[in-house]
């Protein structure tokens, strides 16, 4: 009877003798796995009495015919041994045991797997095992190579944010260990990353984020994580560190990093990024807390200047969950109509005149109380509800202007200004929007001025000019508000279609300490002078910057001086004080 008979047939454990029986041929050869029986007799090199020509290969064991195959012939130590123990082991336990291992050599790596069945049958005189081997390096790389996927991210190579938060919980759990130790956790956002994209395309678009994750890496001690969460939104870890200072000063690592002109294409720019820190320093937080209190500093990095670094504090999530409350309260109150518009007159500086009137939106939360334009304008932009609460403003105000226009006459000249948000500019059909309005309303379009900032301008220049002509092709014109507080790139002012400067608050209010402020409100007046543009004065409060201002060339102003916003009947009143005192508010 043949030794592979016996195993094909399944006829119960092997029975046979000692003599050595190489399989030659037949049904054991043809198997896809390596079979071999092991007597435990270390006298005698541990004999293989059954060994086929896959097991030999595997173990890489050359086999002569005449000579009887010993584990302890094995060439490679790394599997004689330890299969030694293990079949020790399974005849020890009495039982079927099963291991993997990895076996490098000449720069391969063989994933080798194995199950040890003792075969401790009375007929068996010493003690012998069946060891079943199957290479499973394809099956392993395969799977290596799903798991880095799943833990990795695509473009940049770095770990993602499942692998990031596993690391994140052993350090978290480590740090709950040793009272001394802390982690802490940075997130990472580049600055205006979109106009990037937007101006230069996706390709130069990921050729920058690949780029940046090299230059973040350098940036990095040896223990530190990076990793890449989406977009342009990186994540650091830094643990077992017992310095506080070592997060922010990785951050001030990354910025001046950051200094240097950065590629996109055929041009260089100057890119920054705002980093919010959050570290188990005085609390042991949960991970996905550490990631949320790092990713609120972040964003509070970015409105308050970008390019910056925050640092968690405690008070901080109380005003995000706070804010959450007011963005509710926000959506219910465009709802209902909860709101208000108040009116400030735009005042002629040298006649008295009231030339225009802005509109300015007024909450009132029946909780809360009076809620700042300052406070509530950011979270309908971060929300998308800036959309249905500008249509509302700029409808309630042109209505009020016709109101205003029928009832009263010699209103012929006036305006209404109403301010619009980047965001409607960037993600609403705007200039169809202002003809609806205009048409539902009946106001000439030459009597609406949209007030615009300088950031909704550098999103998208070419988008942004695009639809400012199209609103200009309906009459309206265009004030370009805050100036001075923004890019104030003068650049802006050519290439866009705009009729009227607003100079910001901060300007007027230091005019008369400051003769730096002065110089510049004299070159915008003039600049404008030349390119047939009005400039209206910010935030006037009293008559020395009312004189200042007119001195400076600035023909038109608004301010606490002259009137704070009105709701629409107090404005109607200081309109027709105005219009009988000569027209004049003086
Ligand atoms: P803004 O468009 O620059 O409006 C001028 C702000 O300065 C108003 O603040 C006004 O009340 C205030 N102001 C006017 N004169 C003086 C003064 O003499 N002294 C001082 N200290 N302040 C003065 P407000 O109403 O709080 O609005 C703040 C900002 O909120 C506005 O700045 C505007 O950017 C935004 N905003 C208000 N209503 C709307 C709206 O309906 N839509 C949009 N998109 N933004 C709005
Ligand atoms: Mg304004
Ligand atoms: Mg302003």
């Amino acid at each position: 009877m043949s030794i592979e008979t016996s195993f094909d047939s399944a006829a119960g454990p092997y029975q046979g003798d000692d003599k050595l029986v190489i399989a030659p041929s037949g049904l054991l050869a043809l198997l896809p796995i390596g079979v071999l029986v092991c007597d435990i007799d270390e006298r005698r090199g541990h004999p293989l009495p059954i060994i086929n020509e896959h097991a030999c290969t595997l173990m890489r064991l050359d086999l002569d015919e005449q000579s009887q195959p010993c584990l302890d012939d094995i060439p490679v130590l790394e599997f004689g041994e330890p299969l030694l123990s293990l079949f020790r082991q399974a005849i020890r336990q009495n039982r079927s045991i099963n291991h993997s291992w990895l076996i490098e050599s000449g720069g391969t790596a063989q994933h080798i797997c194995c199950t040890i069945t003792p075969l401790n049958s009375d007929g068996i005189r010493r003690p012998r095992v069946l060891c079943t081997l199957s290479d499973r390096t394809v099956e392993k790389r395969a799977e290596e190579t799903l798991l880095h996927q799943a833990l990795h991210d695509e473009l940049t190579g770095l770990p993602n944010r499942n692998l990031f938060l596993n690391r994140l919980e052993e350090a978290v759990s480590r740090c709950r260990e040793e009272s001394d130790l802390y982690c802490a956790v940075l997130m990472l956002n580049v600055d205006r990353f979109q106009l990037v994209n937007e101006s230069s395309g996706h390709q130069i678009g990921d050729k920058f984020l690949i780029d940046l994750a090299e230059s973040l890496r350098g940036c990095l001690r040896s223990n530190d994580l990076l990793a890449r969460f989406s977009g342009d939104e990186f994540a650091i870890l830094i643990t077992n560190t017992n310095s506080p200072d070592d997060a922010v000063l990785l951050a001030d690592r990354i910025h001046k990093m950051m200094e240097k002109p950065r590629c996109l294409g055929e041009t260089d720019a100057y890119m920054s990024i705002s980093i919010g820190i959050a570290s188990t320093h005085g609390s042991h937080k949960h991970p996905e807390e550490l990631i949320r209190d790092a990713d609120i500093s972040m964003h509070r990095a970015k409105k308050s200047g970008r390019g910056r670094t925050e640092v968690f504090l405690r008070g901080s999530y109380i005003v995000r969950r706070d804010q959450i409350k007011l963005e509710t309260a926000l959506r219910h109150a465009i709802h209902n109509q909860d709101l208000e518009l108040f009116y400030q007159p735009v005042i002629d500086l040298e006649s008295g005149r009231i030339v225009a009137f802005e509109a300015l939106t007024r909450w009132h939360d029946p909780e809360r109380g009076f809620i700042s334009p300052g406070d509530f304008i950011p979270i309908a932009e971060d929300t998308g509800l800036i959309m249905p609460l500008g249509r509302w403003a700029m409808h309630t105000a042109c209505k009020q202007l016709v109101l205003w226009k029928s009832a009263i006459a010699g209103l012929d000249d006036l305006y209404v200004n109403v301010n619009l948000s980047p965001v409607q500019l960037l993600h609403e059909d705007i200039p169809a929007t202002v003809r609806d309005i205009l048409a539902a309303t009946g106001l000439d379009g030459k009597k609406l001025r949209l007030e615009i900032t300088e950031s909704a301008l550098v999103a998208d220049p070419t988008g942004a000019a695009a639809k400012l002509h199209e609103i200009k092709a309906q009459d309206v014109t265009l004030a370009l508000d805050d100036f001075g507080t923004g890019y104030s790139s003068l650049n802006y002012l050519n290439s866009f279609p705009i009729d009227c400067i607003k100079i910001d608050r901060s300007f007027v209010s230091r005019v008369e300490r400051d003769e730096q402020s002065a110089k510049i409100i004299r070159i915008i007046t003039m600049l404008a002078d030349t390119l047939h543009m009005s400039v209206i004065a910010e935030g006037i409060e009293n008559s020395e910057q009312h004189m200042m201002m007119r001195s400076l060339g600035c023909r038109y102003g608004q301010g606490f001086l002259f009137a704070r916003p009105l709701p629409h009947e107090e404005a109607e009143a200081y309109l027709r004080r105005a219009l009988k005192n000569n027209c004049s508010v003086f």
